[in-house]
């Protein structure tokens, strides 16, 4: 019995990192370059960088849900061991998927990761996905916490950080940080009150809801000197703090700032660990991607639906439901299961991912009425296509969110299966061959104020591991 249990011991010490045996207090960012074309990929060191006290997890400290496109790992060099691991995606790995990587145009983006600062060397290690799930080295360098490459520096301390809520220590907590971007000094209190709206949205969509307590709300004041965010297609450039804009990838509604060292700067004069940037302007737009951030522009009349929506991407690593909408990607059906939780190529219909949330009786694949969704759906975008391209007004393109919603809403609450558990053709941006877990979702549509039972059990795991 002793031995047993002294074996059950060193299994779990083996498998466990004390928190203070490696780190300090304070938060290390690692600061890189990451470059390439669509099958090759560089990256180069910025700095490390100092920031504030770490406000991550002290017992969670190496990841075991392997999601996104990437992992970072940081190991301890004497002992030879990972003592910290991070999954995440990333704008490079976006574009490369794009025509423009694709045609073989180089492009730098400016990436941070961020962890405990190490009391002793350590290496820090790149990894990216294989198609099969395996993992390739992209990175992998010796670093010394004393060392020149080490930027100390006093943090910035000019805007002002306040709390929408508070539920206690950092450490014990998903702390989510909202910015500012185009709003002038004048206007911070429009940001106060568009962020706590915002928020007070989010908290009153389940899981959210229910795991209030798991979670600190910040925001920082971030004074821009104009209005609004630049829409490089429409040539409105704009002077504002994070220099985010429309058109990410020619993608006209996707909003996304590659001006990350700017950002991380302001950033780290706040905890977090999670980051949400609301923009002042009417267009219709954000993004959200996994272990990085999202965006919403706070004046669309799609706002509240949008900042859910796209923290659900940036937060659990949700794919997107849909498929009717045009994306700048470059999209094919993958040869190896998806690592999102929520959309399955089904090559294993017996043993679907989220089979445990599936009722007996439901038949997998599951039928909807796709044909009539998809007869609606693509007439809804050539008209938005071509309004976009007419160049016609806001308004006009937010009367017609509502059209599509009033025909479809009935036509899919019909279904049988409208509120079940399955698999169900569409999602992931394609027609054919990729399946999601209900038949509305907040990840499918604009219809629905509610994730899947899928979605939901995927951003409740991702909380459990920032609170216990
Ligand atoms: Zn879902």
């Amino acid at each position: 019995m002793y031995r047993i249990l002294m074996f059950i011991l060193s299994i779990g010490f083996c498998q466990n990192i004390i928190f203070t045996d490696f780190f300090t207090d304070n938060t290390l960012r690692f600061d890189y370059f990451h470059s390439g074309v669509a099958d090759t990929e560089r990256v180069s060191l910025d700095e490390l960088r100092l920031e504030g006290a770490w406000p991550g997890s002290k017992t969670n400290l190496i990841d075991d849900m392997y999601l996104g496109l990437y992992r970072f790992e940081v190991v301890d060099l004497e002992l030879d061991k990972v003592i910290y691991a991070c999954a995440f995606a990333s704008i490079f790995g976006e574009w490369q998927t794009t025509g423009e990587a694709a045609d073989g145009v180089w492009r730098t983006f400016h990436e941070s990761q961020r962890f405990p600062e190490p009391k002793q060397p350590f290496r820090l290690i790149l990894k990216k996905h294989n198609l099969d799930g395996s993992y390739f080295t992209i990175y992998d360098t010796e670093h010394n916490p004393v060392s020149r490459f080490v930027n100390r520096s006093p943090l910035l301390n000019n805007n002002k950080v306040w709390r929408i809520f508070n539920n206690g220590l950092a450490e014990k907590k998903v702390d989510i940080l909202i910015l500012g971007e185009g709003y002038r000094k004048d206007d911070m209190k429009q940001f106060k009150k568009d962020a706590k709206h915002l928020i007070s949205v989010m908290f009153d969509t389940e899981p959210f809801k229910s795991r209030k307590s798991d979670f600190n709300v910040w925001a920082i004041d971030v004074f821009s000197r104009e209005i609004g965010i630049s829409n490089p297609h429409q040539n409105i450039w704009k002077k504002s703090a994070l220099d985010l804009r429309f058109n990410s990838f020619d993608s006209d509604r996707y909003v996304l700032t590659f001006a990350n060292k700017n950002l991380r700067e302001i950033a780290a004069q706040a905890p977090y660990d999670a980051m949400m940037i609301i923009f002042n302007d009417p267009k219709y737009g954000g993004g959200g991607i996994y272990n990085l951030w999202s965006t919403v522009s706070s004046l669309s009349s799609q706002a509240d639906y949008v900042f859910v929506h796209e923290f659900g991407h940036s937060f659990a690593s949700l794919a997107d439901e849909y498929y009717t909408s045009d994306v700048a990607y470059q999209v094919s059906l993958p040869e190896y299961e998806l690592n999102e939780p929520n959309v399955t190529a089904l090559f294993d219909p017996e043993n679907l991912k989220w089979k445990h949330l599936v009722e007996e009786g439901t038949p997998i694949p599951t039928p909807w009425g796709q044909n009539a969704y998809d007869s609606i759906a693509v007439v809804y975008q050539q008209k938005r296509q071509q309004m976009i391209a007419d160049g016609v007004n806001v308004d006009k393109l937010e009367s017609l969110f509502e059209e599509l919603k009033q025909s479809t809403i009935p036509m899919l609450k019909s279904q049988k299966y409208y509120g079940k558990v399955g698999a169900f053709e569409g999602g992931g941006y394609l027609a054919k061959g990729l399946y999601r877990p209900e038949i509305d979702c907040i990840m499918f549509s604009r219809n629905r104020s509610e994730f899947c039972k899928v979605c939901s059990e995927a951003i409740e795991k991702m909380i459990d591991w920032y609170v216990k």
